[in-house]
């Protein structure tokens, strides 16, 4: 079987595979990027029908193209986010093979190198990259049985209410998946029950300036980890209807039962933690010490940014807060089905090398593995807090990029003759 030879694979046509496209081609590194399905496949088909991106166009978006037709501070539909990435592949001429699944990735014995299986024929790569995403394998907690008879789906299967059988639904976790889903679930007239675990709690605006620019100003997306005890904690924030901040009592006045994180299912009764109030009161106070940072901020550089007294001010605590349920029969109160808006794993399977822990996840620092020659992209924290997201994946890809580069010299090295050494 005829083995294709080349220097860089990277696996995965998303916008991480894009990002190290465009840098290896720069650094002069001959590559392919292998995508099992088309460019930024996720943004097209694996995300529910009305997601917009968390964050402005002008923000969330790489250095080299801006989005065409969009003002800078609109949150950009999940179409037109793969669009754009289409379009960014093609301007950069990236040498894509689109349909080809990686299968397996083994080292050759007792040289440097993989050899990889794809769908599509055997490659030897001195490099790969997997760049498949920080949102690989759905992740719903072993809870409520199949056969229960309430329809069970996790938030990357969920594409709108009318795909749920009528009646109430419960929404378990409260990051910006499942708070934007609880919310459109209750604006199409659906009862909703919104499970509520820790979670950070940004504005989405402060003094005339998005959350984006404010996490850029004040440093915080670049801090290199999750502060100690908040390795478990999630972010509430939406670029739904214009970007408004996630606001938990907001949600109770339209309709929606918070409750807090569920923690057993049993003869068709849910239970779930005290913790309601707690983690509320911990979004709060994320969301109060984010507005003092800024204000600290314009205080001590002197900017010019209007007040913005309107932002501190909280609603009373609806009654789901401050006398919550802790138990919930699903079939008595007319709850069809659940949406698991609980997480994504890592899923490195198909990477039978020496890169990752017995849990599968990969060991690496910044991204390079510990088998040389294997990479990661786009992994959460993998350099700072911006590297799972569109403009940190950017940046991130430069440093790998830089690195395969610096490699390549060491492996060009000759001795020189000694014709050239006289
Ligand atoms: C609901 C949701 C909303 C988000 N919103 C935002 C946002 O607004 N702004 C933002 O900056 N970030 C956002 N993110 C985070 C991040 O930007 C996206 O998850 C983004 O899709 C990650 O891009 P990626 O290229 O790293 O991975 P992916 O988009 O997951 O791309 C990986 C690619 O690899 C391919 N692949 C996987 N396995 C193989 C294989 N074995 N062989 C070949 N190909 C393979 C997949 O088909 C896929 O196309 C969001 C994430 C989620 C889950």
């Amino acid at each position: 079987m005829s083995v294709e030879e080349i220097d860089t694979l990277v696996v995965g046509g998303g916008q991480a595979g894009i990002a190290m496209s465009e840098h290896l081609s720069k650094g002069g590194v001959p590559h392919l990027v292998l995508e099992r399905g088309r460019v930024a496949e996720r943004w097209r088909s694996e995300r529910w029908d009305s997601l917009v991106t968390n964050g402005p166009a002008w923000h969330d978006r790489f250095p080299g193209m801006e989005f065409e037709s969009e003002s800078s501070d609109a949150f950009v539909s999940k179409e037109k986010v793969a669009d754009y990435f289409a379009a960014y592949a093609e301007m950069i001429a990236a040498p894509l093979r689109l349909g080809v699944e990686v299968l397996e990735v083994q080292k050759i014995g007792g040289r440097l190198g993989f050899l990889v299986r794809t769908s599509a024929g055997l490659f030897q790569a001195s490099n790969v990259i997997a760049a498949t995403g920080a949102f690989q394998r759905p992740v719903i907690p072993a809870l409520v049985p199949d056969n229960s008879g309430h329809m069970q789906i996790h938030s990357s299967g969920y594409r709108n209410p009318d795909q749920l059988p009528s009646g109430a639904v419960l929404v378990v976790g409260a990051g910006s998946s499942g708070t934007q889903i609880a919310d459109e679930l209750a604006r199409a007239g659906r009862q909703v029950y919104l499970s509520v675990g820790p979670h950070d709690r940004p504005p989405r605006a402060y003094r005339q300036r998005d959350c984006c620019w404010w996490l850029g100003v004040l440093g915080k997306w670049d801090s290199p980890a999750k502060e100690p005890g908040a390795e478990h904690v999630t972010i509430a924030v939406s670029g739904a209807r214009g970007g408004n901040t996630i606001d938990f009592r907001q949600l109770a006045a339209q309709g929606i039962t918070l409750v807090g994180r569920t923690q057993s299912y049993q003869g068709g009764v849910i239970a779930f933690n005290a913790d309601l109030p707690e983690n509320i009161a911990r979004g709060d106070s994320y969301y109060r010490s984010f507005l003092d940072e800024a204000d600290a901020y314009v205080a001590r550089n002197g900017i010019d940014l209007p007040e913005d007294p309107d932002a501190r001010r909280i609603e009373p605590d609806p009654k789901c807060l401050t006398d919550p349920i802790l138990e919930l029969n699903l079939s008595d109160n007319g709850v069809n089905s659940i949406v698991w808006a609980t997480g994504f794993a890592a899923d490195y399977s198909w990477l039978k090398v020496d890169a990752c822990d017995n849990r599968g996840n990969p060991i690496h620092q910044r991204g390079v593995s510990t088998e040389q020659g294997i990479y990661f992209l786009g992994l959460p924290w993998q350099m700072r807090r911006g590297s799972s997201f569109i403009w940190g994946v950017w940046q991130d890809a430069k440093q790998i990029a830089d690195h395969i580069v610096t490699k390549r010299n060491y492996f060009a090295y000759r001795v020189p003759s000694a014709d050239e050494r006289r």
